[in-house]
């Protein structure tokens, strides 16, 4: 499956923020954004960010897409799939985006960064409602049960990262039971209860033309 191989930190000096792609490293004063809060190559520098409608439109896209570790095709799939449901396109989108298995793996504190996440579930490590899922973005529904499986309970990249970023006290729509290693998801999440600061009207503008 295809995905996205080269440095993350490229990704959010080029959106001039942080886009936390790295756990832990994020959090510390190694972070790029702290060392060189400028985009990324031989004319990072001087470049100017375009302030036209259509380049704020643009980087706003590729913003939500970096975050969610998701590539162009797939992102415009999520956005069609947001279109023919019932609701608002944005709000929706932004649903879609969060109700991936990798990014609920992330958002319960399992794993340090969605692409951490990812690769917990491509190998193996989670079943869902008592099934072995290895699709990182297969779609969690409400009151459906995460959990880790029982021949990985015992991985310390579960453990540390539970122990750093296993706080789900401000998400509503999630229930972490730490000791049993299992989450739920409550509900789909509303848009204020999403914790992403992005403008997804842009992206349905971008889109829509
Ligand atoms: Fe982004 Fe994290 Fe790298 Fe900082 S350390 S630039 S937040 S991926």
């Amino acid at each position: 499956m295809a995905r996205y191989r080269d440095a993350n930190c490229k990704l959010c000096r080029r959106e001039g923020e942080k886009l936390f792609l790295k756990g832990h490293r994020c959090l510390t004063d190694k972070c790029a954004i702290e060392r060189r809060a400028y985009a990324p190559g031989q004319h990072g520098q001087s470049m100017r960010y375009k302030t036209s409608n259509y380049g704020k439109q643009l980087r706003e896209k590729q913003k939500v897409r970096r975050i969610y570790g998701v590539l162009e095709n797939q992102f415009r799939n999520y956005f069609a799939s947001a279109e023919r449901k019932i609701g608002v396109t944005g709000e929706t989108l932004l649903q879609l985006l969060e109700c991936r298995l990798d990014n609920i793996v992330y958002r319960l504190g399992f794993a340090p960064s969605r692409k951490a996440a990812r690769q917990l579930v491509r190998h193996r490590h989670f079943v869902v409602n008592g099934k072995i899922v290895d699709i990182p973005s297969f779609q969690i529904k409400p009151h459906d049960i995460i959990k880790v499986r029982d021949k990985s309970k015992h991985l310390d990249l579960i453990h540390a990262s539970l122990k750093e970023f296993g706080q789900t006290d401000q998400l509503s729509w999630l229930r972490l039971n730490k000791a049993a290693l299992e989450g739920e998801l409550l509900e789909v999440p509303k848009r204020q209860d999403i914790p992403l600061t992005a403008n997804e009207q842009l992206i349905v503008e971008l889109y829509s033309k």
